[in-house]
């Protein structure tokens, strides 16, 4: 296996005000090398001249590409032209700039909704491109799957070290918390809140509550991009989860056992469902030795208290 020294490098983390940004910087700050980041007043990642210009006066080592237009079911279905476009602006962007200053590390951040809908689960690295995609987010796919391609194509057209993970669904502290536009996770926190606060005795799900997700703690992710920075080098992208999953019925109701809400749920079946079942297959991640460590209860326990110290009672 072969490694990568973060010792005395300048690290920049492209997206560090996003969840999984601020995580993998957190993370960084227990490894020696300097965090480097940018105000998105400083730079707009959308903007090619500037983003080249950054990164070669920074004398940027190494990327995490964690910048991304992202959010929940309804926003993909609803603004599929910024999903598109912002994506695949950001990612030709930094990755062209990475190169051209010659960056000596870059780990680029996908997602799991790059895979075929009627993907054999749990979805294997190997089942890209093998079917059509989920239509509720094929926009966002679509955009991470070229950001996939791009850094194979450096690597094989300028033998730059440009590697991806593609985590799966993610929760935890500094999530977006916004009903209309977050994932499921963060969005079921706040109704579940707001239900037990004012004593409300049901909480509405969208969709059927059937379809099942795999659920990863930010902190896990994070550890997980440092472990694969450090440690791996090859073309093929890596799956990053847990490898088990859970129906959307049993994720309220370990949210609501966490809020410690008694009420009913009940489901909107006008809303989408999505994709059936989302679970990863993560042999390869862990047969490189990496596996999360954070248990789901005590993820969402630390997700929870988070939102209600950092968003419920500041609002309040
Ligand atoms: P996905 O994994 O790309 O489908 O994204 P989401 O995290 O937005 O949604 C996951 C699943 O949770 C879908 O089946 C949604 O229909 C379901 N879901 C249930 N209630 C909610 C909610 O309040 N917000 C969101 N975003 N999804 C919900």
């Amino acid at each position: 296996m072969s490694s990568f020294d973060l010792s005395r490098k300048r690290v920049w983390v492209a997206g560090h005000r996003g969840m999984a940004g601020a995580a993998i910087a957190r993370r960084l700050e227990r490894e020696p090398c300097e965090i480097v980041t940018a105000a998105r007043s400083e730079l707009d990642l959308l903007r090619q001249a500037d983003v080249h210009a950054w990164v070669a006066d920074q004398k940027i080592d190494a990327v995490f590409l964690a910048a991304a237009t992202v959010g929940g079911i309804m926003a993909n279905t609803t603004r599929p032209a910024e999903f598109l476009y912002e994506n695949l602006t950001i990612e030709t962007n930094v990755i062209h700039a990475a190169k051209s200053a010659g960056v000596k590390k870059l780990l680029f951040l996908g997602s799991s909704c790059i895979y075929p809908r009627m993907a054999e689960q749990p979805m294997k690295e190997e089942t890209l491109l093998t079917g059509a995609l989920e239509p509720t987010n094929e926009w966002y796919a679509i955009a991470k799957i070229a950001g996939i391609k791009l850094c194979a194509a450096y690597r094989r057209q300028y033998g730059c070290d440009f590697v991806s993970v593609m985590p799966t669904n993610l929760y935890g502290p500094g999530d977006r918390y916004d009903a209309e536009n977050g994932h499921v996770v963060a969005a079921l926190i706040m109704k579940i809140h707001a239900a037990r606060m004012s004593n409300s005795p049901t909480v509405e799900l969208w969709g059927s509550g059937t379809p099942k997700r795999e659920f990863l703690f930010t902190e896990d992710l994070a550890d997980a991009c440092v472990f694969v920075m450090k440690n791996y080098s090859e073309e093929l992208f890596l799956n990053v989860g847990t490898g088990r999953d859970m129906t959307i019925l049993e994720l309220a109701e370990s949210i609501a056992r966490v809020a410690g809400w008694k009420g009913t749920l009940t489901f909107d079946r006008s809303k989408p469902d999505g994709m059936p079942r989302k679970v990863m297959n993560v042999s390869r991640l862990r047969d490189l030795g990496w596996s999360a460590q954070t248990p789901f209860d005590e993820g969402i326990r630390q997700a929870y208290d988070w939102y209600v110290a950092s968003v419920a009672n500041r609002a309040a």
